[in-house]
């Protein structure tokens, strides 16, 4: 089933007084289990698609849809229904929030009402799902490794439901062995069930791990 969607969606910023087209009536679906790798070179549009299936930047003109319907609603995203992952832990986590309120903050905003002892149980399990038993849900993330920080973001984008998650290099700061514990929780997510769009300038390790990579010309992605 299809969960993300682009339709003939275009967004052209406004530099220097000049309107300059960055996306291009573009399509684009990710569907339950499968990993959408987007390469292209610097300036190619690639971060603007992926805020616009997060929802963080609308459209001038096609349809954000999720789950069939409008990702947004009165312009805003749905509440904790994507929660993005970036290159640097630090725009992705607040650093002043102990990992447990980091990791249950999707389900609170989309409404669940959760004791403090509820969110600390669930965000336990959830870590200890992903092999971050071994970090207590006190800490913040300025006392963790890179990739332990990318590990909480990926855990607080699929505790709360749908299981989507837009990355964008989320192996760029990463060591080789830390790159690989990604690509192989986010695999292993997919495979799961979520659909996992990831924009990366790794096309190599991308293809090792993605099921399909489209290149950015022209405003489009295209295989
Ligand atoms: P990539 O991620 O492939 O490097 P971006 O999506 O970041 O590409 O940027 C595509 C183009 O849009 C670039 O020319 C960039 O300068 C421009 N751009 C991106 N965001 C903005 C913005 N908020 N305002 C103006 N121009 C922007
Ligand atoms: P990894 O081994 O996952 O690649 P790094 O080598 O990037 O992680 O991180 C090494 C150390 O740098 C961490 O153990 C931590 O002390 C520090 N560190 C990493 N990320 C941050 C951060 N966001 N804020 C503060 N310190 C950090």
């Amino acid at each position: 089933p299809v969960v993300v969607e682009l339709r003939s969606v275009s967004k052209a910023y406004e530099v220097a007084g000049h309107r300059t087209p960055v996306i291009v009536d573009a399509d684009l679906t990710i569907r339950r289990g499968e990993i959408v790798g987007v390469v292209g070179p610097s300036g190619s549009g690639k971060s603007t698609l992926l805020r616009l299936l997060s929802g963080q930047e609308r459209p001038d003109s096609g349809d954000v849809l999720a789950e069939g319907e409008p990702l947004c609603r009165s312009g805003l995203p749905r509440p904790g229904w994507i929660m993005p992952v970036f290159q640097d832990p630090v725009t992705s986590l607040d650093p002043r929030w102990p990992l447990w309120r980091t990791i249950t903050e999707p389900l609170v905003l989309r409404g669940e009402r959760l004791s403090r002892g509820q969110r600390r149980q669930r965000a336990r399990a959830a870590l200890d799902g992903v092999g971050l038993a071994h970090l207590d849900i006190l800490r913040r993330p300025g006392s963790l490794s890179v990739g332990e920080c990318q590990r909480v973001a990926i855990v607080r984008a699929v505790i709360a439901g749908p299981g989507v998650i837009v990355a964008d290099e989320p192996t760029a700061s990463l060591d080789a062995e830390s790159a690989a514990t990604i690509a192989a929780l986010l695999r292993r997510l997919a495979d799961e069930g979520a659909a996992v769009l990831v924009v990366s300038h790794d096309e190599r390790r991308l293809r090792s791990y993605a099921d399909r990579v489209l290149r950015m010309h022209q405003g489009q992605a295209t295989p």
